[in-house]
């Protein structure tokens, strides 16, 4: 399987801003949260992408010994595309970490985003900063190959923000 094709995905700071609030009250409660980022195509053109709004699926927030952990619940999954329009996609899969930024072996085999191409933002220290995508871990699955990481020189061809 070649890789995927690089895919532009435009995203307004107010959705960044309001994903950051959502995890980082999350991580008030000592939670990572997760939240799923709900686009459109860009008129015809296949290679650019609008995301458009949050999803917040019921989740389920774990803490243990080795750590904490977030899940969404089995109803959450069964009944997540009834929240999707016709028109809409889900894109990218986004969690905060209490810590470093990067994606656990729980991380790779989660299978809430499934497509070539699909992304996943890791957001660190439970958003306690404002969410800049350049602080994230992102990752792009390649099928046939699993979740692999954005180089830094990769970003700007696949997130533009915008005011
Ligand atoms: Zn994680």
């Amino acid at each position: 399987m070649t890789a995927p094709r690089d895919v532009l995905h435009i995203i307004h700071e107010a959705l960044l801003s309001r994903t950051r609030d959502f995890l980082y009250e999350r991580g008030l409660h000592g939670c990572e949260g997760m939240a799923l980022w709900i686009g459109e195509p860009d008129g015809e053109d296949s290679d650019r992408v609008r995301l458009t709004r949050l999803l917040v699926p019921e989740q389920i927030c774990t803490k243990t010994e080795f750590g904490v952990a977030v899940d969404m619940t089995e109803r959450a999954h069964l009944t997540l595309l009834d929240h999707v329009a016709p028109h809409e996609r889900l894109y990218v899969r986004v969690h905060s970490h209490p810590g470093r930024a990067y994606h656990s072996e729980r991380d790779d085999e989660n299978l809430v985003l499934t497509h070539h191409g699909a992304l996943s933002v890791v957001v660190p220290d439970f958003a306690r900063r404002p969410l800049q995508l350049e602080d994230c871990a992102i990752y792009r699955l390649h099928r046939g190959r699993g979740w692999l990481p954005l180089a830094p020189n990769e970003l700007a061809r696949i997130f533009e923000v915008i005011p």
